[in-house]
């Protein structure tokens, strides 16, 4: 055990997980690469989470981020913030939200604490639905709509949540369906649902699943899901943590793969807006946001660091159509992959859009899920040289690919390269 390692046991909580039997060290980062403390040098295809977005220690925003330390790093929001309106501007704009507000915080658990704290008072009720097998964060009400197991870490919420199904496509009992029978299947279900409690003020939910193992309903059930809102006046909200920004190619949101009929009533961001600088939000129209009778601050919200971040993060991501990027190179990938798993026994699903993709591993022959393969294919893949996450329903056993959104065709190849190594040497 490193010095480091051992320090780490001893001051931090046992919850605090650690990827690696000999846990990593990332002393610095370069485009698509991090290198570790002995000068090992990684394919990055995790990014921090999917933080970094756009590249490690690109030249653009770390320009702008030094730029902005020699002026003031923080003012708080008692004070007019110039980069904190502009990149609200941009943001609101992008959003498609008529009379879109938006409001900074420092991570996604504080927007999507936000975005209940909005929904249950606009609506004046706490009871909420959200999807079997989510993620929404850490506070003490973001666990109370995570329906992931691993994740959940009490029982005890403010809100009454409802868990819904049809954010797991394969999985459940409506696997065996086709992807119409499945919607319509969803679609009774949450009816049933709404009928037999108090109304819910909120529906949350990830278009694509981001810990709960990229995981994602067939495109459209969450319009088919809205209209049965509607009727109720339930505010749907996209939790675009992950799925946000151009992440999965085909879209630069991803509720945009379900509704074409305009954007959710609240959507919340986080991960790679920042490209690793803390920036969270929520964005809703006027009348929601300001429905909150007190003051509310979040102090480190749109610090001016961040913000300066975020907009230099913003700008070289749309001129240099990352999203594009996104599409072809995750596409590339995927087909890869693809090929890959189909002579691999355990591997059970490639799934995933644009760059963000999941490998789910069980043990051959069955469906149960693997995550001793798991854990050794991302031990192997770290060995060779590629750095790769994992998340999933109870047990984790989905590998998660999720490069910045810069990865070019070569690195894509690379990284697919050692990932079939790594699952070779697994199987
Ligand atoms: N929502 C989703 C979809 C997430 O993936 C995460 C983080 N994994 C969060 C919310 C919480 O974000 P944070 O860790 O920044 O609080």
């Amino acid at each position: 055990m490193t010095d480091l390692f051992a320090r780490h046991r001893r001051v931090m909580p046992d919850w605090l997980a650690l990827y690696y039997d000999d846990p990593l060290e990332i002393t610095h980062g370069e485009g698509r690469h991090v290198w570790d403390a002995y000068g090992n040098r990684y394919l990055d295809f995790f990014g921090g989470i999917l933080t970094t977005m756009t590249a490690h220690a690109l030249p653009e925003v770390t320009k702008a981020v030094n730029e902005q330390a020699g002026r003031i790093i923080h003012s708080s929001t008692l004070y007019l913030n110039r980069p904190m309106v502009e990149l609200a501007e941009r943001i609101a704009q992008l959003s498609g939200i008529p009379n879109a507000r938006v409001f900074f915080t420092t991570s996604g658990t504080e927007a999507n604490d936000t975005a209940m704290l909005l929904a249950t008072a606009y609506r004046q009720g706490n009871t909420v639905l959200a999807m079997r097998n989510s993620y929404h964060g850490r506070s003490f009400g973001a666990v109370g709509i995570t329906g992931n197991r691993t994740w959940s870490t009490t029982s005890l919420s403010p809100l009454q949540t409802v868990y819904v199904h049809g954010a797991v496509r394969t999985r459940g009992p409506y696997a065996e369906l086709d992807d119409r029978a499945f919607i319509d299947a969803c679609v009774a279900d949450l009816r049933d649902l709404i009928g037999q409690g108090r109304t819910p003020v909120a529906l949350i939910a990830e278009p694509v699943q981001g810990v709960g193992g990229f995981t994602s309903p067939p495109d459209g059930l969450y319009a088919a899901f809205r209209e049965v809102l509607d009727e109720y006046g339930i505010l749907w909200i996209s939790d675009e943590v992950q799925t946000g920004w151009g992440r999965t190619g085909d879209h630069f949101w991803g509720w945009q793969a379900h509704d074409r009929n305009g954007p959710p009533d609240i959507v919340t961001f986080a991960k790679g807006i920042g490209n690793g600088m803390s920036i969270g939000g929520v964005i809703a129209p006027a009348e929601i946001m300001n429905c909150l009778d007190a003051n509310s601050i979040s102090t480190f919200g749109g610090t001016q660091i961040t913000m300066a971040a975020g907009l230099a993060n913003l700008t070289y991501h749309l001129e240099h159509d990352l999203q594009g990027n996104a599409r072809r190179v995750g596409g590339l990938l995927l087909e890869r992959l693809r090929s890959v798993a189909a002579r691999l026994p355990g591997v059970r699903e490639v799934r995933g859009r644009g760059l963000m993709i999941g490998v789910e591993l069980v043990r051959p022959g069955t469906d149960e899920a693997d995550p001793a393969a798991a854990a050794t294919v991302l031990e192997s893949a770290r060995s060779g040289g590629l750095l790769i996450g994992k998340g999933g329903g109870h047990d984790t056993s989905v590998l998660r690919i999720a490069p910045p959104l810069t990865l070019t065709v070569a690195e894509a190849e690379e990284g697919a390269d050692i990932l079939e190594d790594a699952l070779r040497s697994t199987y």
